[in-house]
């Protein structure tokens, strides 16, 4: 049952600005170009400009040049300690691709068709930015006084190396941050689990020869061959270990590039002094990237004892964010159940996130509870023709606000 307060603030809601403010934020392209320095800056100004309309205490960070984080927070006027709540997204947004392949007017259109906004960011993200930036928007509006902070952060390259979260961290800001919100595309579905992912790049290194005479070298490929072999039987078995996660399915680990030579021209006679594998890693909840990079170490061993002892393996870490668990009986997440139902008379669906998000560094370098729930269809983020639907827009504003009144509490 919703509150008086809560119908107030749900009243307050404004749902042709909800519309018209994330057509505005489509329209303003902010896919990061490394060549030409092109990036969220824009987009950041737009959020910037909206944040002060509404009286939010604004902070513009530099994260990168023409990168900058912008937090907006809506400052409880209360005595004493006090929780803050944190709406998370971000703007930058994947390429477009070739705009001719875009229908309603190219790739930055917004363009509004039959109960959708399309466009390159209306779901991934932008569409979820708005709803948490409408749904504080709609508190202040209604003169509902809360007894915490909203802080909405709109962050950089979280399509990238995810730059932006991760100085929001080093900068402290998420020492305050009771519980977050992250805005991504999930059909409005509590995802209380996200897996993790580790690059590693291994180089497996001999000495090189003449094809005709491998004796007087090592070849390092044959090794590395055993190596993935044995990787194979690793995967089966961190499978076996873990299990199939409710959301996230099993854990897996992928070759994703073999080169050998690693430098220099490849010949057919040449036996090459260098092998190298990447690999993509994906893990669930029981899994950690540190342990994983162990196992695979150990295994370096195993292959080696058979071979010419000079034979070397060398790990190198690309990337690695742990898989994130939030339990269902955490009170954010019933606190959350419970906001959701209330205000759709439905009841929520659970899910899992199958990639990582800036909600992973929040929890893995900062511990903050997280829980992934944003509007817009799951399976339609860096297509062509992105859209975003105006009903589940609408949806998550609403569910916002009562989460973020339920949260922090009515003064
Ligand atoms: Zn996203």
């Amino acid at each position: 049952m919703l509150t008086e307060v809560e119908k107030r603030v749900l009243e307050c809601i404004d749902a042709d600005e909800v519309v018209r403010w994330t057509q505005e934020l489509v329209r303003i392209p902010s896919v990061y170009r490394p060549l030409t320095g092109e990036g969220e800056e824009q987009a950041a100004a737009w959020v910037r400009q909206r944040f002060e309309e509404m009286g939010l205490v604004t902070h513009w960070e530099l994260v990168a040049p023409g990168r900058p984080n912008v937090i907006g927070i809506l400052e409880a006027r209360v005595d004493g300690p006090r929780k803050t709540l944190m709406f998370e997204g971000h703007t930058d947004v994947v390429t477009e691709g070739d705009p001719a392949a875009w229908s309603h007017g190219g790739p930055f259109s917004g363009a509004l068709v039959d109960g959708r906004i399309y466009g390159r960011g209306a779901n991934d993200m932008k569409g979820g930015l708005v709803a948490a930036m409408c749904a504080t928007k709609a508190i202040i509006r209604s003169g509902v006084r809360l007894k915490g902070d909203i802080l909405i952060g709109a962050l950089v390259d979280e399509e990238g190396a995810m730059l932006g979260v991760k100085h929001f961290v080093e900068r402290g800001w998420a020492k305050r941050v009771d519980a977050a919100i992250i805005c991504e595309p999930e059909e409005n579905h509590l995802c209380i689990a996200q897996k993790g992912v580790m690059w590693a790049r291994i180089t497996c290194s001999g000495v090189m020869a003449h094809g005709a005479m491998p004796l007087t070298g090592v070849n390092p490929i044959y090794p590395l061959a055993t190596l993935l072999t044995k990787l194979r039987e690793l995967e089966a078995a961190e499978i076996a270990r873990v299990g199939r996660h409710e959301f996230l399915g099993q854990p897996s680990i992928t070759p994703t590039i073999i080169q050998s030579p690693v430098s220099g021209e490849p010949q057919n006679n040449v036996m090459p002094g260098q092998a190298r594998l990447t690999l993509d890693c994906r893990l669930i909840p029981g899994q950690s990237p540190e342990d994983l990079e162990a196992q695979i170490r150990a295994l370096f061993d195993v292959v080696k004892a058979g071979e010419d002892g000079r034979l070397r393996f060398d790990f190198e870490m690309i990337e690695s964010r742990p898989p994130t668990f939030i339990e269902r009986e955490h009170p954010f997440v019933q606190l959350l159940h419970a906001a959701y139902r209330d205000t759709t008379g439905k009841e929520p669906i659970y899910g899992g996130v199958p990639g990582t998000t800036d909600g992973t560094i929040l929890f893995a370098r900062a511990g903050v509870p997280i829980v992934t729930v944003g509007p817009g269809d799951i399976h339609i983020p860096h297509h062509v023709d992105e859209w975003i639907g105006i009903d589940e827009l609408l949806e998550a504003t609403r569910f916002y606000a009562v989460a973020a009144l339920r949260f922090l509490g009515v003064a």
